[in-house]
Order: structure tokens, then sequence, then C-alpha cells
């Protein structure tokens, strides 16, 4: 449930030791302390089983039913094998789409290489025309 950035934050903050004083209060809940941008610790708690039940009073979160950066981080002190296997499966989605964009590659100059001279010319214009339409509305 949270955004990718603080899923990456999280991960770099436990990675870091900014996670203290991690203590189980319950069946997959736990209490800890964060440090982040303040001065002080962030105050976070987590309940795995009811996530929305979980708190941190950092700004982002206060008040908010939001899952932040220090809560992925004590997650993540709390189930340190959850760690590789996350990364591991970051990683196999890179690969899946790697593989993804290679085959669409050959699929495109399979393509560009079956069209007649003509053809060519015309798909190269209507291309350099989007890509200078594109530049303008960007501009
Ligand atoms: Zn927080």
């Amino acid at each position: 449930m949270a955004s990718g950035a603080s899923l990456w934050c999280g991960l770099d903050y436990v990675e870091q030791g900014r996670v203290k004083n991690l203590r189980p209060v319950g069946k997959g809940a736990f209490d800890a302390e964060v440090e982040g941008s303040a001065n002080l610790p962030y105050t976070v708690h987590v309940d795995t089983a009811h996530v929305r039940q979980s708190y941190c009073d950092c700004p982002h979160a206060a008040g908010t039913r939001r899952i932040c950066k220090h809560m992925v981080a004590t997650v993540f002190a709390a189930y340190p094998q959850q760690i590789d296997a996350f990364k591991w499966e970051i990683e196999q989605a890179e690969l899946e789409y790697k593989r993804e964009e290679e085959a669409h590659r050959a699929e495109l100059v399979r393509y560009v290489n079956s069209l007649k001279k003509d053809e060519l010319r015309k798909a190269l214009l209507d291309a350099l025309i989007e890509l200078e339409e594109r530049h303008d509305h960007w501009r």
C-alpha cells in the first residue's frame, strides 16, 4: 500500500540502520523509532495484520492513512528476509521488462526491414513530424 518512493526510501532507511528500538507489540505488530530528517526520531507503529491501523508521527503520515517510508523501514527491520525477497522481485521485474523491450525492438527492426522505399520515406516523414509535434508540445 506504500508508494514506490516510500518503498525505496524505506529500504534505504533500514539499510542505513535508522530503525531503532524495534519491539514486537502483538502478532505482526511492531513499535519503533525511525530517524528521519527531523532532529528527533519519528514514533512508528506498524500492524501488518491491520495495515490501516499503522501510524507514524512524521508530517507525511500523521493524521492520514498513508503508509510512509518510516513504516516501510520498520516492516523491513522486523522481517529482514523480506528485503532480499523484495529486491529479487524487483530484479525479476526489471529483467522481464528488458526482455520485452528487446523483443519489441526486434519486431520494429523486422517491420522496418519489410518496408519498400516509398513506404520507408512516408514512415520516416511521419515519425519526424510526430517527433517535432511532441517537441513543440513539451516546450
Ligand atoms: Zn513516517
